[in-house]
């Protein structure tokens, strides 16, 4: 099963969310992060997440909100539901506008310091802003670079601050050469995929409204940029994923497995058995699950 671990569902999409939902499962895609990026996207971002089991969700502000004071949205009530698992998407953008940096780097560090308070991970958005990027995103936070397109440079120093680092269907661009050169030399474990949508959507899809379903095609391009199988990459990304969002609690995939799966699932009670059948890691948490309420509370 494939994650689609950033976009904004909040959005205008063919037949609505509950289209992008069955289109996205229909291709393996099961589960979905959909996130904020101001204040006026809180109330629809929620209750899509409380209305779907394997979509959640990650509530911040994008820096085009710098100015507003993130306290007052962002309310323990909320950065403590069940559903809400990062804080994002959150960060610095110099490319459209510089002169409010100052605003920029208040509203980023506040929300980073909300994020340390609740031990949730960031979802970082970062545009033409590497040094003030590397200023203030610390090892005191953990979490992802989404979307991300930059230096090398910039990837080596936030590694070694244990940060992830999201590839979105630019991956799949004709002169996303740099970006490919990146994502190949990124340790393999701390990759996830996204799509950003309703924006960026990969080759073939350009063009389109970009939706979950067409994270597969940036799934691939990482699979062919490191030489592995798409086969290979399912599970990684999977696993990296879950370690990334540790609340992220994925329930009825179930519906994602075919009968024979199905069966081997329950067959093999014992951990030895598992191996022996060769069962992906998405499946052992659903077997936790089918012997647990599927509600966590
Ligand atoms: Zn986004």
């Amino acid at each position: 099963m494939f994650i689609d671990t950033h976009c904004h569902l909040n959005n205008e999409y063919r037949g609505g969310i509950n289209s992008v939902v069955g289109r996205a499962r229909r291709k393996n895609v099961g589960a979905i992060v959909t996130s904020t990026a101001e204040p006026g996207d809180l109330d629809d971002v929620l209750s899509i997440a409380r209305g779907h089991k394997n979509i959640f969700a990650t509530v911040g502000f994008h820096p085009d909100c710098a100015g507003i004071n993130p306290a007052e949205y962002l309310t323990p009530e909320i950065l403590n539901d069940d559903k809400v698992i990062g804080v994002g998407e959150i960060g610095l953008d110099y490319h459209e506008k510089k002169d409010n940096r100052d605003a920029q780097i208040k509203l980023f560090t506040e929300q980073l310091e909300i994020a340390r308070q609740y031990d949730l991970p960031v979802v970082v958005h970062a545009r033409d802003a590497e040094e003030d990027t590397k200023e203030f995103l610390t090892d005191k936070n953990h979490g992802v670079l989404h979307c991300y397109t930059g230096s090398w440079d910039l990837a080596k120093v936030l590694l070694d601050r244990g940060f992830y680092f999201s590839a979105s269907g630019i991956l799949t661009f004709k002169r996303a050469d740099e970006m490919r050169h990146v994502f190949a030399k990124l340790p393999m474990d701390r990759i996830v995929v996204e799509t950003d949508a309703p924006f960026c959507a990969p080759v073939p899809f350009r063009g389109q409204t970009c939706e979950s379903f067409m994270v597969k095609k940036t799934a691939k391009m990482l699979a062919e940029i490191r030489g592995i199988s798409f086969e290979e990459i399912e599970p990684i990304l999977y696993e990296n994923t879950l370690k990334l969002f540790p609340k992220m609690h994925i329930v009825e995939v179930v519906k994602c497995l075919n009968g024979n799966q199905r069966k081997r699932l329950r067959a093999a009670r014992d951990e030895r058995a598992r191996e022996e059948a060769g069962i992906l890691k998405e499946q052992w948490a659903i077997e936790k699950l089918l012997n647990k309420p599927a509600d966590k509370k």
